[in-house]
């Protein structure tokens, strides 16, 4: 599927860039709950820091989660095709959001 090769190299580095993004996030949970303060204080402040890094954990899985589906779509030559109604998604669209299988009318 040449057509959309740019878009997909694209969101090959845009995955492995979160993929790097939460290896780091999962060493620094792992740092932080690996090395328990005795101070309850930091300790809650760690544990606050531990939310955080897991918040953005689930962020970035779940766009990694879209972006693998995209590229399976583009394996399955699915790709651009709204998922709802099946009209194509307009190249605008895709430039701006790559990952999405809404088109514009379907999105809201
Ligand atoms: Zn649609």
């Amino acid at each position: 599927m040449k057509k959309y090769e740019r878009i997909r190299r694209k969101l090959i580095i845009k995955r492995d860039e979160i993929e790097g993004r939460l290896n780091k996030i999962d060493k620094d949970i792992l740092h932080a709950s690996g090395a328990p303060s005795p101070d309850s204080g930091e300790q809650a402040i760690e544990r606050e820091n531990d939310d955080v890094l897991e918040a953005l954990g689930g962020i970035a899985r779940s766009e990694l989660e879209q972006i693998n589906s995209a590229l399976e779509r583009m394996e399955r030559n699915e790709y651009g095709i709204c998922a709802v109604c099946k009209n194509p998604i307009s190249a605008e669209r895709l430039e701006a959001i790559p990952f999405t299988d809404h088109c514009i009318d379907c999105a809201e």
